[in-house]
């Protein structure tokens, strides 16, 4: 065996530093070790001479990785070229749009632990560049009247959590974002056919810091048909009529893989036996409450709170329709496992108002503010749709389907229903686990939030864990 370190990320500034001492250098990039990685299917020689040989004919390596990804289509070897990029500046809208992308890390500025400046973005959208007519002058005034809101309540004690609903998503933040060059590509392609003209600028400049360091991996990157027209398109494809607006519930299951249990028992079996799907199924099927029971109990007696559990939950899935506030989807979008798709902000579907708020008794202040912003809303959208959604607050809602299999939800309910998460992320994930476990009652017997693990396992062994979360 020979194992090698073949390379890792450094920050730009040593980067830089180590190539002025010797400018002649044509190897720093990534696009060597993509190159040399590419080869190993085809040629025997060891890896670490295949990246000497790269390391050696960078061209000739841009052009065989160019080729391999263009020709023959074999974009993952741009997946081992890996960049960093320090987001600075970036509302919290476009934001949304930069932490879709679910092959990817990111590390956000908090607006819960972080109490906020009055720093905020006025979109060219709202400027009137594109669309023509200038919101400017209300947009400006209507944000400062939030962020001064924003103050007074933190002023009156009210936490920085809390207050941050009365904020706009043209509020600043910064994210440190890592990513491959294969999505890095897929980011930059979508960000080029973005109608919101930031994530658009963003892009530009994204491509612009790049490009020179590594151009044969990411090749890609224009606007295109698909990805501007597409939405637009199955959104007029005939009149789709207007919603009721009637919101009966935050939080619907609706949708579920029938006979999940006996499904996730089944992938279990199959796995452990030499028994067919359709055999294991027949057998999950035939067990008693108490067999079932006891089968998946198997899969837990030696998992600590942070252990998942086996890849077999991942037969199963639930389809939820919630109506959360920006704040709560600023959080959910983070679970880059779950399938994810929105609506836009609509101020019909009402705000979450924080208790904090309720308890400082600046509720009607909070209301008051609310109101302005939707009239507001309404004038700004008759001109610019994209600008208004910048206007909104923290506590606006949408409707998102959110799909996640079994696994993922233990997942999410581990983070998201422990005493640690914020409480209206919480609120949603304890609804969502409950209704989970009305439809899979056994194989999500130890759903719930990293502080209850021990109290569940403990109820189902009789001992307890062998580690305890810490607080
Ligand atoms: C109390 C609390 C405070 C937080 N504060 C902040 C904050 O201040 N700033 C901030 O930016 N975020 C914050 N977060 C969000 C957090 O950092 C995660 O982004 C979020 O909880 C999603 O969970 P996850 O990354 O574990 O996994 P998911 O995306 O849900 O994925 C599930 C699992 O898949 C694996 N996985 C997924 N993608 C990758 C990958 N690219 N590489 C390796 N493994 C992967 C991991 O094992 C992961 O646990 C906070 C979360 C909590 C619960």
């Amino acid at each position: 065996m020979k194992v090698l370190l073949a390379g890792y990320n450094l920050d730009t500034d040593v980067i830089n530093e180590l190539k002025s001492q010797n400018s002649q250098r044509q190897d720093v990039t990534p696009e060597t070790l993509s190159a040399s990685y590419a080869r190993i299917s085809r040629d025997p020689r060891p890896i670490d001479e295949l990246r000497k040989v790269a390391r050696s004919e960078v061209e000739k390596a841009r052009k065989s990785n160019s080729a391999i990804i263009f020709k023959m289509g074999h974009h993952s070897i741009a997946e081992h070229a890996i960049f960093n990029f320090d987001l600075i500046g970036i509302s919290r809208l476009a934001l949304e749009e930069v932490e879709k992308f679910r092959l990817c890390s990111y590390t956000e500025k908090s607006q819960r632990y972080q109490k906020l400046e009055d720093d905020f973005l006025v979109p060219d959208e709202i400027k009137g560049e594109g669309e023509g007519v200038s919101c400017e002058g209300d947009f400006v005034e209507l944000i400062k009247k939030q962020n001064k809101f924003y103050h007074q309540m933190i002023e009156a004690g009210v936490e920085p959590e809390d207050a941050r609903y009365g904020t706009s998503l043209a509020t600043l933040g910064q994210v440190g974002l890592t990513v491959n060059a294969r999505n890095l590509e897929f980011m930059l392609r979508r960000f080029a056919s973005s109608s919101l003209a930031e994530v658009w600028e963003l892009g530009q400049q994204m491509y612009k810091l790049i490009h020179e360091i590594a151009p044969s991996i990411i090749l890609f990157t224009q606007a295109n048909d698909y990805d501007q027209k597409t939405y637009r398109e199955i959104k007029g494809a005939r009149d789709w009529g207007l919603g009721t607006g009637e919101i009966k519930l935050d939080v619907s299951l609706v949708d579920y893989t029938p006979e999940g249990d006996a499904k996730i028992s089944a992938a279990l079996l199959h796995c452990s036996s030499n028994l067919s799907y359709q055999e294991s199924l027949a057998k999950a099927k035939s067990m008693s409450d108490e067999e079932k029971k006891n089968f998946i109990k198997t899969c837990f007696q030696y998992a600590e709170f942070y252990d998942r559990p086996p890849r077999e939950f991942e037969y199963a899935d639930l389809t939820y329709e919630l109506i959360i506030s920006a704040a709560c989807f600023a959080q959910l979008k983070r679970h880059r496992m779950a399938t994810l798709t929105v609506q836009p902000y609509d101020p019909k579907l009402g705000v979450m108002i924080p208790p904090g708020i309720k308890k400082a008794g600046l509720e009607s202040e909070f209301n008051e503010i609310i109101n302005i912003t939707n009239q507001i809303f309404e004038k700004v959208n008759n001109v610019t749709l994209l600008g208004a959604q910048y206007l909104l607050t923290n506590a606006h809602r949408r409707r998102v389907l959110f799909k996640t299999n079994v696994r993922e939800l233990y997942h999410v309910s581990r983070l998201r229903e422990d005493q640690h998460a914020q409480w209206d992320i919480q609120i949603i994930t304890s609804k969502m686990c409950e209704l989970a476990k009305q439809v899979m009652p056994y194989t999500t017997m130890f759903v719930g939030g990293k502080d209850v693990y021990p109290a569940l396992f403990e109820k189902q062994f009789g001992r307890k864990p062998k580690v305890l979360p810490q607080y």
